[in-house]
């Protein structure tokens, strides 16, 4: 058993990984698509198309808006319709371009072929750029730009890429599929970045629970023969896949409160991002196509895939083609069970960082009675960020600020481990989610009056 994981707190759920075995498909084009403008992390890109314009696939409809933003391609090709504001899956209002898809023509200088294209390029800053105009973003999550994460500031180094293959979250397995069916892809996306980064030693870390992906990526590893590069074997711990948790776990180093893991020297892009930088850089192929994962605790096995989709495609079409919403589901979410976000609208769409469609049952979504805080401390020790859940859940409640940013309630990441770990069914993560929020918010006003 491997002995690399992260030091502090973490939990073992259940991995429910049911779709491991569901090898990829390719999900039909639907009649029409909603190409949203707000995909990735920063500010939303600007429509540059209007309703009545043909597009091709991989035509610029959307650019950046800002140093932290992303150009976003046509998934497809046909005529804009309209563009205009829909309700993206947590029912806010978000710019969309609608398409009406007509045949399957893509942009020229797009190679299309199976061929491996195994040269890495040398000229960095070229690479870069074919990176960003390619709306290259991080898939494991944060939908950071690509080109920016990978280009840190004069004043820092990086040392060491990680390339996230934990796939952490239970029920997921786009990652897993895509380790075993397009392993050398990825490890010449990785090999790329390291470039890009000067050649600094490249880890692609890899739970145990996946032992088909990991004898996948080694045996591409091996036969391509990058220099500075390893597969390493992580012990199953969630949530492993977190930055600062995956960046511990791999090189024992911390990244400190606020700080970004180059400030340890540490980059870290997901598999997905790495396949995406291989198609950007080597196939001139922007990033308009992920994996994602059809799956749910009681949907039959015969009834799970794993999708090979355009981004644009409505929830309803995908769930449509899988078989249709099965009777059972209570909850229907977008991303795993512990991070993902409830869909309150089928008819949003897909964007570049889905990873799933999940339904839960009302047996697995059911909250139980919230009782009162016996102070076990188990929060506290199954919060991986070392925070005291159960502190900034009170001073939350007493509207004390100071108290919730003295407590570190901005250094929460979300993941959950508190609340699945609570004995009296507190909703901690909703309250330190709040919590956060507020702290964040004051931080920000004190930053820009200069405090
Ligand atoms: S949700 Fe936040 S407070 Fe709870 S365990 Fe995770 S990091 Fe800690
Ligand atoms: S786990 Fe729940 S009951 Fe135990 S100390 Fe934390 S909040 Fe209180």
């Amino acid at each position: 058993m491997s002995k690399y994981t992260f030091p502090i707190g973490g939990i073992h759920p259940n991995d429910a990984k049911f779709s491991k075995g569901c090898a990829i498909e390719v999900l039909p084009i639907p009649p029409v698509v909603y190409v949203s403008m707000a995909q990735h992390l920063g500010a939303p890109a600007v429509p540059c198309v209007a309703a009545g314009d043909k597009v091709k696939v991989g035509t610029v409809i959307g650019e950046p808006a800002g140093f932290i933003s992303a150009y976003i391609h046509s998934p497809v090709s046909g005529t804009v319709k309209s563009v205009g504001p829909r309700k993206d899956l947590a029912g806010n209002n978000v710019t969309h371009v609608e398409i009406t898809v007509e045949g399957d023509e893509w942009e020229d200088g797009i190679d299309l072929t199976p061929d491996i294209v195994k040269e890495i390029p040398s000229d960095r800053a070229a690479v870069l750029d074919k990176i960003k105009k390619c709306g290259v973003v991080g898939l494991g999550g944060a939908t950071f730009p690509a080109h920016v994460k990978l280009n840190p500031s004069p004043d820092t180094k990086a040392d060491c890429i990680l390339i996230n293959g934990a796939e952490c979250e239970p029920y997921l397995t786009s990652d897993h599929r895509i380790m075993i069916e397009r392993p050398e892809e990825i490890v010449i996306g990785a090999a790329i970045m390291q470039m890009v980064l000067g050649g600094c030693r490249c880890v692609i870390a890899i739970e145990d629970n996946k032992p088909e992906a990991i004898a996948s990526m080694k045996g591409a590893v091996a036969k391509l023969g990058y220099r500075n590069m390893e597969v390493l074997t992580l012990k199953k711990k969630y949530p492993q896949g977190g930055e600062k948790q995956l960046i511990d776990a791999v090189l024992r180093r911390q990244v400190g409160s606020g700080a970004l893991p180059i400030s340890v020297g540490a980059v870290v892009q997901n598999v997905a991002t790495a396949l995406a930088v291989y198609e950007a850089v080597q196939k001139n192929r922007p990033l308009i196509t992920n994996t994602m994962t059809i799956t749910g605790d009681k949907l039959p096995v015969s009834e799970q895939h794993n999708y090979l989709f355009r981004i644009g495609v409505p929830f309803s079409f995908i769930a449509e083609q899988a078989g249709g919403v099965p009777e059972y589901a209570a909850k229907i979410v977008s991303g795993g069970p512990m991070m993902g976000k409830a869909i309150a609208n089928m008819d949003a769409t897909t964007v570049k960082g889905t990873s799933s469609l999940l339904y839960l049952s009302k047996e697995s979504t059911k909250r139980k009675e919230e009782g009162l805080c016996i102070r076990c401390a188990r929060c506290a020790e199954s919060c991986p960020m070392g925070l005291e859940p159960f502190l900034i859940n009170r001073v939350y409640k007493a509207g004390d600020l100071a108290g919730m940013e003295k407590a570190s309630a901005q250094d929460c990441i979300e993941c959950g481990c508190c609340q699945y770990s609570c004995p009296a069914n507190i909703p901690l993560v909703d309250n330190i989610r709040m919590a956060k929020g507020q702290v964040m918010a004051e931080i920000k006003k004190r930053r820009s009056n200069g405090k």
